[in-house]
């Protein structure tokens, strides 16, 4: 979407890091050198489906190299163009700096209705679009790792990652090539829910935050907190999930194409979920209001709101509406830089999104360590590591028998603390402590510094200082 008299979502980006960089004292022209977009590439495609030949349109683009390699999604969209995918590909770099994912940024994208097709033909259609990315090591575990977004899941991650096998049938590491795959393709668990659940990490260390808190006026826990998810796709499913089964939030409101459920004592997320994958729509839902102007419900008062779906649906038609006093951005550029303005002066608290919805690329990140190294997390230590556990409770209840003191562990102790970390576990402590490092790197530079006002200039000024650190490094 790009909001009619508004900067399109790449210009929004820049004015986004322009306004942060204005605080930093880079060396001269390096700003600019970061700034711009290294590389987009093009490609046309035909495929022969249904007795004729289609052409589709696909990009790759390279936002920065100073790290290798460039990391971020492949969108399929019939919105898809440069300038979405260049912008798109900036936020991965100043992603995966803030988050410190060793990675430079990129993003590609194919113009297509991916629900106009049967999965025969989205398989050719990949492998094609793939196979012109490969031959250009466009793809390649070294260079360059896609991941899913919008429109795309891990059956296209595992397509992608054969087409490479195929292609380049020696190389040890060609799973590696691409991240966000089912777990019998080489994929991670927890992959799939870890945009969402780094959401929930995010949002619970902004509650650890008393400043962050007083800021954005409000108190508590997360407990009973009304919030309006727009979008229950894969992002803001899980988002919504977690938050309202885990933390007591309430759904009141979720977004859809079609439609808003509105419920001010909180909507089942997963009821709501299995009637959209059933059904195809929110319409019908049943003893429950539905709004036919969905996007009428972002200016409905609530606590948390939580844009999960395309960019620039918060710009200047309605910023000064939006009621939440916090803003939590799990889609990609929901907010225009026009309507950011307007927020901050109002007072409205935004956790970025390239902070907020950053779960995905860490565990693409712990997925692609995975493949490198060929093994499984917790393989080697798990047993081990409950044997260990095991000793100090056959010790505890020998001495509470030889002296008799009575003691009884508590079994759900005993089964806690004698379960040694799968994968599972690994992937959701790694990604826990990677939003909460990351927060606050932000927090300190957000409220130690008089000239920084708000969470997403922090979150800028943590990660150009972190890009820059490798470019200094490198000598350039
Ligand atoms: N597409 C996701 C994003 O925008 C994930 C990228 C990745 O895992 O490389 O962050």
């Amino acid at each position: 979407m790009n909001p009619a008299n508004e900067p399109s979502f790449r210009d929004s980006v820049d004015l986004m890091f322009n306004r942060a960089v204005a605080l930093m004292d880079l060396p001269p022209g390096l700003e600019e050198k970061i700034r711009v977009c290294n590389a987009t590439y093009t490609v046309r495609f035909g495929v022969r489906l249904r007795g004729r030949i289609h052409t589709f349109t696909g990009y790759r683009s390279v936002h920065s190299e100073h790290m290798e390699p460039v990391k971020g999604g492949i969108r399929y969209a019939m919105a898809v163009n440069q300038n979405e995918v260049e912008a798109l590909a900036a936020l991965m770099t100043y992603k995966c700096a803030l988050v410190e994912a060793p990675f430079g940024g990129s993003k590609g994208g194919l113009c297509i209705d991916p629900r106009e097709y049967d999965e025969h033909e989205l398989e050719l259609i990949t492998r094609r679009f793939a196979y012109e990315l490969i031959k250009r090591d466009m793809i390649n575990p070294a260079q360059n790792v896609p991941a899913p977004d919008m429109g795309t899941g891990e059956r296209e991650m595992a397509w992608i990652a054969d087409q490479y096998k195929r292609m380049n049938t020696t190389d040890i590491n060609g799973v590696a090539c691409v991240t966000g795959k089912p777990i019998n393709a080489g994929g991670i668990q927890g992959r799939t829910e870890a945009t969402g659940r780094g959401v929930q990490y995010g949002l619970r260390a902004f509650f650890r935050d008393p400043e962050g808190m007083k800021k954005a006026g409000l108190s508590g826990s997360l407990e009973g907190k009304r919030v309006i998810v727009q979008g229950l796709g894969n992002v803001g499913y899980h988002a919504a999930k977690f938050l309202s089964e885990q933390d007591g939030c309430k759904i009141t409101a979720i977004i859809e194409r079609d439609g808003a459920l509105h419920d001010e004592d909180g909507l089942n997320v997963e009821a709501v979920h299995q009637w959209i994958t059933k059904h195809g729509t929110i319409t019908g839902y049943p003893d429950t209001h539905c709004e036919a102007d969905g996007a009428k419900l972002l200016e409905a008062e609530c606590d948390i709101l939580i844009p999960a779906a395309l960019e620039g649906v918060i710009n200047l038609s309605n910023a000064s509406e939006i009621k939440a006093p916090l803003i939590i951005e799990a889609a990609n550029g929901p907010v225009t830089a026009g309507a950011d303005e307007v927020l901050r002066k109002k007072g409205t608290v935004i956790v970025p999104d390239m902070y907020a919805n950053a779960g995905g690329v860490t565990v693409s990140y712990f997925e692609w360590v995975k493949n490198l190294s060929h093994i499984r997390f917790g393989r080697m230590q798990r047993r081990a590591e409950e044997a260990r556990h095991q000793l100090v409770v056959d010790e505890l209840e020998r001495l509470s028998s030889d002296k008799g003191l009575g003691w009884t562990l508590s079994p759900n102790f005993k089964e806690q603390y004698l379960r040694g970390a799968g994968e599972l576990e690994l992937v959701r402590s790694g990604l826990d402590d990677t939003m909460s490092t990351a927060y606050e790197a932000m927090a300190q530079v957000w409220h130690g510094r008089e000239d920084v006002d708000d969470l997403r200039t922090a979150a800028y000024l943590v990660s150009i200082e972190k890009v820059a650190a490798s470019y200094r490094a490198k000598g350039l």
